[in-house]
């Protein structure tokens, strides 16, 4: 399958060994035959090589769902945006925030995926991942999370989250998702943010200061509605083309402003 056909942004050569493992076992079997190899999630947040992938690739598939109470316990593949519509619709807070991340509830794990004030690591209690050949776990207060990262040293294949109760969860799902679809490009093909956010300064106004809304080199552009996000309107861009619109982003943003833009997005090169 190619690069293309698996991420957000719709770039990104053929992926020649791509493994999608529905249960720990078959996981932890597949990888004993792996020196090394690359986990995907949702691939939204990822900018995979016009030239493919050579390295075997793993997607963990496993999906299931069990709520008791306030405790969230769901296995990786499952998709954050479903969660979350489905954690308010029970009257469970603490997701809100992430209405409108395209996220894999692994991806989002070890992205420490964020948004609106709120971010994974505020909910998560509990995280299960696969290393060496076999599962194991890590409460929240052993990980050393951060913005955007989070520590998790595996591959995820599991989360509990702990959720308050809420009468309003659904109505803040809603105005969070209202809000980004009025400043965000939601329904062209991007990654998200491409940039973090330095010190106290906000990515995407550095990038408009610099003039570059609707800058584009070949099929990437900078989103003419927020700048801290590239996207492909034509589906017709190349994984080097948005690498040299970073690029060009990041030389403009040290020679004018002495800033050091570093990219959130992840890649495989
Ligand atoms: C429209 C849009 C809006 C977005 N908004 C936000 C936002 O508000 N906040 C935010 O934080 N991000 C946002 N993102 C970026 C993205 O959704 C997050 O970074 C997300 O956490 C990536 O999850 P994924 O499952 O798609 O991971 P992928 O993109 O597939 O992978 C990202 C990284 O996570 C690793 N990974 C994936 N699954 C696992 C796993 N099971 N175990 C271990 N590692 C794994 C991969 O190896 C890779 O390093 C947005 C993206 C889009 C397209």
């Amino acid at each position: 399958m190619k690069g293309r056909d698996l991420t957000t942004i719709k770039t990104g050569g053929e992926i020649k060994k791509l493994y999608r493992p529905k249960t720990v076992i078959e996981l932890i079997d597949l990888l004993k035959k792996f020196e090394s190899y690359k986990i995907l999630g949702f691939g939204s947040n990822l900018l995979i090589s016009d030239e493919g992938i050579e390295e075997p690739v793993i997607s963990y598939q496993g999906n299931s769902l069990e709520i008791n109470g306030k405790e969230v316990i769901v296995e990786a593949g499952y998709g954050l945006m479903s969660l979350a519509r489905k954690t308010s619709e029970l009257g469970l807070s603490g997701l809100e925030f992430a209405g409108g991340i395209p996220a894999s509830v692994g991806g989002a794990c070890f992205m420490n995926a964020g948004a609106h004030g709120g971010e994974i690591g505020d909910v998560l209690s509990r995280v299960w991942f696969v290393k060496d050949g076999r599962e194991e776990s890590l409460a929240r207060s052993e990980l050393k999370m951060s913005y955007r990262f989070s520590g998790i040293d595996g591959l995820v294949t599991k989360a509990q989250f702990s959720l308050v109760d809420s009468s309003n969860s659904k109505e803040l799902l809603a105005k969070n998702l209202a809000y980004r679809k009025s400043t965000q490009p939601l329904s062209l093909p991007s990654f998200g943010s491409v940039f973090r956010n330095p010190d106290g300064k906000k990515a995407g106004q550095i990038i408009e200061s610099l003039g570059l809304k609707g800058f584009q080199i070949g099929g990437a552009k900078i989103s003419e509605l927020h700048a801290n996000w590239i996207v492909n309107p034509l589906k017709n861009a190349t994984s080097s083309e948005v690498m040299s619109l970073i690029q060009y982003v990041k030389d403009k943003a040290i020679n004018e402003l002495g800033l050091e833009l570093e990219p959130e997005v992840v890649m495989w090169f």
